[in-house]
């Protein structure tokens, strides 16, 4: 198992600093590791996981600290890697909408367009004419309100869209970019799962514990509680330091601050068996606070006679989460990526979603990270 040290011994020699023991800075800690170098592992929190850290909470239920993750892959080789470390079992993610007394499924297939809009479409060609009938002609659309009048028309717009986008960014949909919305597919047919990839799992004991199976031996030091900027003078020699926390932050905001939205988690237990049908359900409407409620038995398959559910609100405190894609982002963001370009001839390497300033899904994350390796070290990638 990694060693968990209080402080940097002035003795200790390492040969890799990661700053982040998320999904990217632990990926790269195994991977060095196994090739017999010695790590340490800097992370801010008093745990290790990143965004994806779960723990047991005092009724004894598995949830997730920061939002619930639902592991989804096409990329065979990062399937092959996570099962190095962990059972899996299988969940395929379904979400179901509450709109005005109905419920459908998300994202929009032909059910959820006959129960919103009191249609009887039976099959694939009824949905495409459907669709052709009711979406507005725009061809370029400007926004995300127009990305979606473009594809489904004004009316899904209004019950699935309009009040989730403004609750989730805090902004209206006319002020976000079209690829806010254009990423939900449409379905023809009546599939309602979430995701489509081939391999759709959670880890059987959780992502905490899958990471600690990553981190077994004794090349990985950690150093828990600790931010990066309080130490860094203390680090003195390394061959290679990767950074996954946000690029603003490691040039001290030179160039402004990059924007983030975040959430809020209420979590309740309960002392009952189950609380709703889906372990996503959400509330599209303004008039429902929170954006969705998550009950975390559903997905990860434990049996526990209560059970714990989150209600999520997004807010613009608190920890980054989503970063915001506008014009003023992008146009700060290329700058810190020259920066951060500047510094590999002196090893110094930005990896992970807050690094990149860009919505990684977990197997991105790892695809990342073991790309990264493999890039500077040889070998193939998995
Ligand atoms: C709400 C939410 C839900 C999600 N759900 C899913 C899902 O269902 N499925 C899916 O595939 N993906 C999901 N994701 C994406 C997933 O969380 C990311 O792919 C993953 O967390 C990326 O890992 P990372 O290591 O790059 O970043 P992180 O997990 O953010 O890890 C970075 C680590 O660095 C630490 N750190 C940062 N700065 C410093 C510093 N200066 N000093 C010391 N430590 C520092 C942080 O504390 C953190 O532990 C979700 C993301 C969010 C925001």
């Amino acid at each position: 198992m990694a060693k968990y040290i209080e402080t940097i011994s002035a003795e200790e020699q390492y040969d890799i600093v990661i700053v982040g023991a998320g999904i990217s800075g632990l990926t790269l800690a195994e991977r060095y590791a196994s090739a017999g170098k010695k790590v340490l592992v800097v992370e801010k929190h008093d745990h290790i996981g990143g965004n994806c850290y779960d723990f047991i909470n005092q009724a004894g239920i598995l949830v997730s600290k920061y939002g619930p993750h639902y592991f989804h892959t096409n990329d065979e080789g990062v399937w092959k890697y996570v099962n190095n470390f962990s059972l899996w079992h299988p969940y395929e993610h379904r979400v179901i909408g509450h709109y005005q007394g109905k419920t459908f499924p998300i994202p929009v297939n032909r059910n959820t367009i006959n129960i919103l809009c009191n249609e009887t479409l039976q099959n694939e060609n009824d949905v495409e004419h459907w669709l052709a009938e009711h979406a507005v002609p725009i061809e370029h659309p400007k926004n995300a309100e127009e990305a979606v009048l473009a594809r489904m028309g004004p009316d899904l717009y209004e019950y699935i869209f309009k009040g989730y986008t403004t609750k989730q960014w805090g902004k209206s949909p006319e002020e976000l970019f079209p690829e806010v919305t254009n990423r939900i597919p449409i379905r023809t047919n009546t599939d309602d799962r979430y995701f489509t990839d081939q391999y759709q799992a959670m880890p059987a004991k959780g992502y905490t514990a899958l990471f600690e199976a990553m981190i077994q031996g004794d090349r990985i030091d950690i150093l828990l509680g600790t931010e990066w900027s309080d130490i860094k003078n203390e680090v003195i020699s390394f061959q290679k330091l990767f950074f996954t926390g946000k690029i603003d932050q490691y040039f001290d905001h030179m160039h402004g601050i990059l924007e983030y939205r975040s959430l809020r988690f209420e979590f309740e237990t309960l002392n009952q068996e189950w609380y709703q049908l889906k372990a996503q359900e959400n509330y599209p409407s303004l008039d429902v606070p929170y954006t969705r409620i998550v009950e975390y038995k559903r997905a990860t398959g434990q049996i526990h006679p209560q059970t714990t559910i989150s209600r999520e609100y997004s807010t613009d405190e608190g920890e980054p989460y989503y970063p915001v894609p506008s014009e003023r982002n992008r146009i700060i963001y290329a700058q810190y990526q020259a920066a951060a370009e500047q510094l590999e001839d002196a090893g110094i390497y930005f990896v992970g979603r807050l690094a990149n300033y860009k919505y990684f899904n977990m197997d991105q994350a790892f695809r990342n990270a073991l790309d990264m390796f493999s890039s500077l070290e040889g070998g193939s990638t998995c």
